[in-house]
């Protein structure tokens, strides 16, 4: 999108035209959770949580896939990398994520070939002109990434490519807010959903859950007059009692959303349990290649499936992202755990919550002292 198109939904006077609306609608405190990392950075980058009324509480939902990808696939994607005769080939946010025992930097320091690629189909060009190695891609994400990663493995099929695999790390948002709304601990009573996966998926999967929680979820864009106009949308509901699914994204987002990329996500995957890095195994939460695609399967082709292994003890991550902490109150925050040296994937991620709250300054952080 260009900028011409989006400066519209960045216009200050708008924004706070919405904002005075959530002001004087807002009578009493209220939970809602932005699903999607790319909105909890949005909303800190423009400073959306501090103009809010101070009833209104943001917690930063699971929606950030190099944050979510579980410890035990980046320690089985560390042993792939390590191989010889292997390009592991990754997005570059998941380069620096840590495993139990280094990452994915240490590996390609250790003299393994790890490569940043910007697209799946990178992945499958560089296995067309590397007959020699075997090239492995790591596949994660949600919704939204699925469709392109799974176009690869369609591909590789078509070209006859006996070098290609995918390490498969899908994730899908609803058994995820199912998770979180039917746990006893759980404070969400509003969701912003995040617009790029509604994009491919709809919003037709949201109703039943709306229904059975009794919570409002509103589509919700990037922007900050996208955000505010969620936000805006989801109190009008709370503060009515009502449990509505609502789409403020609708210059993207259709109810049925993107047909033909669901058809492929249908043809290549079927749901499996996952792990969910800090949150544990959400039933039905993730998808792995159908038999048929299971030649394109990395944990089959490099044996790799019985690597299990233990989440450290100091990252609340997991907490984080089910909107029961926030990153402020992670003891090490700041501390033991910054961007130079990240205990956890969420201070790693360009859409993780505790890089967000790094980055924008939203506490004190110690900082060495000057000389004096
Ligand atoms: S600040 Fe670091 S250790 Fe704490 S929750 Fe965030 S990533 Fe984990």
């Amino acid at each position: 999108m260009t900028q011409a198109f989006l400066e519209p939904f960045r216009d200050a006077d708008l924004v706070k035209g919405v904002l005075h609306e959530i002001h004087k609608l807002t009578t009493r405190p209220w939970v809602i959770m932005e699903i999607c990392g790319g909105q909890t950075h949005s909303i800190l980058h423009y400073g959306l949580d501090q103009l809010l009324p101070k009833e209104l509480e943001l917690v930063h939902g699971p929606g950030c896939p190099v944050c979510v990808t579980s410890l035990e696939l980046i320690d089985k994607a560390l042993a792939i990398a390590s191989q010889p005769g292997v390009i592991f080939t990754s997005y570059g946010d998941m380069l620096r994520v840590p495993g139990s025992t280094g990452d994915l930097f240490s590996v390609r320091a250790a003299g393994g070939t790890v490569r940043v690629v910007y697209s799946p189909l990178d992945a499958v060009r560089i296995a067309q002109e590397n007959p020699d190695k075997q090239v492995v891609f790591f596949g994660i994400g949600f919704e939204t990434t699925a469709p392109a990663n799974a176009m690869s493995v369609v591909q590789a099929k078509a070209l006859g490519l006996k070098n290609y695999s995918m390490l498969v790390s899908q994730v899908r948002v609803p058994p995820a807010m199912h998770a979180i709304l039917g746990s006893p601990l759980n404070r969400v009573q509003g969701f912003l959903a995040a617009g790029h996966v509604c994009a491919v998926m709809g919003y037709w999967e949201y109703l039943p859950i709306a229904e059975q929680y009794r919570i409002p979820i509103v589509v919700t864009g990037f922007e900050p007059l996208d955000l505010v106009t969620g936000i805006l949308q989801t109190v009008q509901q709370l503060e009515a009692g009502k449990h509505e699914v609502l789409n403020a994204y609708p210059r993207a987002v259709t109810q049925p959303g993107n047909r033909a990329a669901q058809a492929i996500l249908e043809k290549v995957y079927e749901s499996c349990d996952r792990n969910w890095r800090g949150i544990g195994m959400i039933p039905q939460s993730g998808w792995r290649l159908r038999p048929e695609y299971a030649g394109y399967d990395a944990e089959i082709r490099f044996n790799v499936e019985n690597i299990h292994t233990q989440e450290s003890e100091i990252c609340v991550a997991g907490k984080i992202l089910q909107g029961l902490m926030k990153p402020v109150d992670c003891p090490a925050f700041g501390k033991l755990c910054n961007p130079q040296n990240p205990l956890g994937a969420t201070m790693v991620s360009s859409e993780g919550a505790c890089a967000a709250y790094y980055r924008y300054g939203r506490a004190a952080i110690e900082e060495p002292s000057m000389p004096g």
